[in-house]
């Protein structure tokens, strides 16, 4: 078997057996196939797909390509949450500690920030002292105290993906149904917990642009977890527009901590609480009354906010010394009107640009720039208004660029619904 064999045969659209699927993988953590032989199979793995068997052997192989973590020391039900990723997306920052509150063991490892999407573990390094690497002895009493921990992957946790993911970030091959699909599941399964919830992200500013390939990825998901017996419910949510209005690292954890005070913008509380009831149901066994109910009881009295500062500080972070830069430039409307539509992955490769996310593997992140939205779709602005706030860093940026992302017209055009349904 060899390498270049089997990118023609991919390039020529045929299906790749479980050997050969097995070898490209094995061989390529073992060091003995190049970066760039592995990317010309990922471009053509992304423009030629993946029969489903093809989807679940790739799974398979990359979750025995490393460690699986053994959850069950900890006891109770351990509910994991996975996002498909956004711009914006600080769902996990919020939703982990909110349903830790409400008694859901919540194990989670999250991921960097991949193409145009922010990730998790950038976003939680960017509050001083916090430690994402734990070890999995750390990680489970963390979550054996608290209830609930973000970690990046542990150990050697899926290897492959971790490898396939750096690549697939700096090569333009993050967009593949079968590649996110074996990525994400791969992951899930061997981190070990119960019951998987996966938030779909469909629109301009995920990975998944329409829905009907959504439902396709979330399908091929689910199909994933049933076949190990996992619980796995996915749900399709809107991304035509950034979650909230805080996109880069330290500002969106500060819209975290919001959210977190029953405060904060409307979208991203609203998803909170219909994935946060979803979870809790799953975790405790209970209806979705009783759970949205302990939900919202949990984001008024304090609990959320408190389990949150909790896992924070029992990781080492330090809150008092999270920071945005001090640079702050107000961009304004050059008409006015209605915001008809947000050009949301080209303000994720703005912040990108900022500084905010990585062109190399090895790219350093600068925390603390980003932008905060000062409208929404729907929303009409006047000529000289502000439209967005941009934090800089040492990157410079165009206005006209920004201005782009945001068209104005005289009517608000279609305002997607904030979930489109729910698969399992
Ligand atoms: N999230 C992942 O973990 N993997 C992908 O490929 C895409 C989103």
């Amino acid at each position: 078997m060899n390498i270049v064999d089997i990118i023609n045969k991919k390039r020529l659209g045929n299906e790749l057996s479980y050997e050969e699927i097995n070898y490209f993988v094995m061989e390529y953590i073992n060091k003995n196939i190049e970066d760039y032989q592995i990317s010309s199979l990922l471009m053509a793995i992304c423009l030629n797909g993946m029969s489903e068997e093809e989807i679940f052997n790739l799974t398979e192989v990359m979750l025995n390509s490393g460690e699986k973590i053994d959850l069950s020391t900890i006891p109770g039900i351990k509910v994991d949450k996975h996002s498909t990723g956004g711009v914006g997306d600080k769902t996990t920052l919020i939703l982990l500690p909110l349903i830790a509150s409400c008694g859901v063991i919540a194990p989670k490892m999250s991921g960097r920030g991949l193409g145009f999407t922010g990730g998790t573990i950038d976003k939680l390094e960017s509050i001083p002292g916090f430690k994402t690497n734990l070890t999995e002895e750390e990680f489970i009493n963390t979550v054996k105290k608290v209830g609930c921990s973000i970690v990046s992957q542990t150990g050697n946790l899926v290897p492959a993906d971790k490898k396939l993911y750096a690549l697939r970030d700096v090569t333009g091959t993050v967009e593949s149904l079968p590649l996110i699909a074996s990525s994400i599941m791969s992951k899930k399964l061997a981190s070990g917990a119960d019951k998987i919830v996966i938030d779909l992200k469909v629109g301009n500013g995920a990975l998944m642009k329409n829905l009907s390939d959504a439902k396709k990825l979330a399908s091929i998901m689910v199909s994933i977890g049933k076949k190990y017996n996992k619980e796995t419910v996915c749900l399709l949510t809107d991304m035509n527009q950034p979650l909230g209005n805080a996109i880069g690292n330290s500002l969106e954890v500060k819209e975290a901590i919001d959210v977190l005070n029953n405060k904060g913008p409307k979208d991203i509380r609203s998803l909170i609480i219909v994935l946060g009831t979803i979870m809790t149901s799953m975790g405790l066994g209970i209806s979705f009354e009783e759970a949205n109910k302990l939900v919202l009881n949990n984001l008024e009295n304090g609990k959320a906010f408190e389990k949150f500062k909790e896992m924070i500080s029992e990781q080492g972070g330090d809150l008092e010394k999270l920071e945005v830069s001090d640079t702050v430039v107000s961009i304004k409307s050059k008409t006015t009107g209605f915001i008809k539509k947000i050009h949301t992955n080209e303000l994720g490769e703005i912040v990108r640009k900022l500084g905010g996310g990585r062109y190399k593997k090895e790219d350093n992140i600068d925390p603390k720039v980003g932008m905060v939205l000062s409208v929404k779709q729907g929303d009409y602005i006047l000529e000289d208004e502000e439209i967005v706030k941009v934090y800089v860093g040492n990157k410079d940026y165009l206005v006209n660029e920004i201005l782009d992302c945001f068209e104005i017209d005289n009517t608000s055009g279609q305002i997607e619904p904030l979930v489109y349904e729910l698969i399992k």
